[in-house]
């Protein structure tokens, strides 16, 4: 079969609790699948070691983000553990229509406003084998005090309740298992009839 360009980029949102390895397995989806766009955010939280301007985010003020807000440059934002998170609605927006696929990695509240805005999107949850794999994952990563990490554990137990949300849940007991399973729910959207009807001729 020839393989027609495609007229329109699928949007992915990928949601998960802190300490699922959300990170590790876009990584590895990234680097099966190099055609995807990964959507950069803009955050007012301060970068962490290791993390570079431009790369895991777009770091800016507070100032900044309430202009954006403002001017309605993002497609969604959320506040997270006091910071805010968004998306650029104009990347995205040029991405889909040039057919790129885009991958937002983004929580809950952002995920629902894609929904609402955005409804041919794909919701992807990930989550560990169990609740006490993700705690003692989170323990493993030993930055964290006991605190900080039942915080992340009692958000986590709140983003759960959203995966009804969601269309599909992805377990990460293995990195490239749950990257493959990804692959898959994308192939499958892409085999979607609506996504499909520019290959029908014949008619
Ligand atoms: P972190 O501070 O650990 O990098 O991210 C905290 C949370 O913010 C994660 O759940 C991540 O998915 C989410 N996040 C990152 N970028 C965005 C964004 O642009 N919008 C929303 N709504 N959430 C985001």
């Amino acid at each position: 079969m020839i393989k027609k360009k495609k007229t329109r980029g699928q949007l992915i949102v990928l949601s998960g609790p802190s300490g699922v390895g959300k990170s590790t397995v876009i990584a590895e989806l990234l680097g099966e699948r190099k055609d995807i766009y990964f959507s950069v955010s803009f955050t007012t939280r301060s970068p962490r070691v290791g993390e570079a301007d431009g790369v895991n985010y777009n770091f800016v003020s507070r100032e900044e983000f309430e202009r954006m807000i403002s001017a309605d440059e993002l497609l969604e934002y959320a506040q997270y553990v006091g910071n805010y998170y968004g998306t650029s609605l104009k990347v995205i927006q040029d991405k889909l229509a040039a057919g790129i696929d885009v991958l937002l990695d983004i929580e809950v509240q952002g995920a629902a406003k894609v929904r609402s805005k955005c409804p041919e999107a794909v919701l992807i949850f990930i989550i560990p084998p169990s609740f006490e794999e993700l705690s003692r994952r989170l323990h493993g990563r030993a930055t964290d005090n006991e605190d900080v990490i039942a915080g992340r554990l009692q958000k986590a137990r709140e983003e759960y309740r959203q995966i009804p949300n969601y269309d599909y849940l992805v377990v990460n007991d293995k990195v490239s298992t749950a990257a493959a399973e990804i692959i898959s729910i994308l192939t499958a959207e892409d085999c979607r009839t609506r996504n499909r009807l520019a290959l029908v001729d014949g008619i």
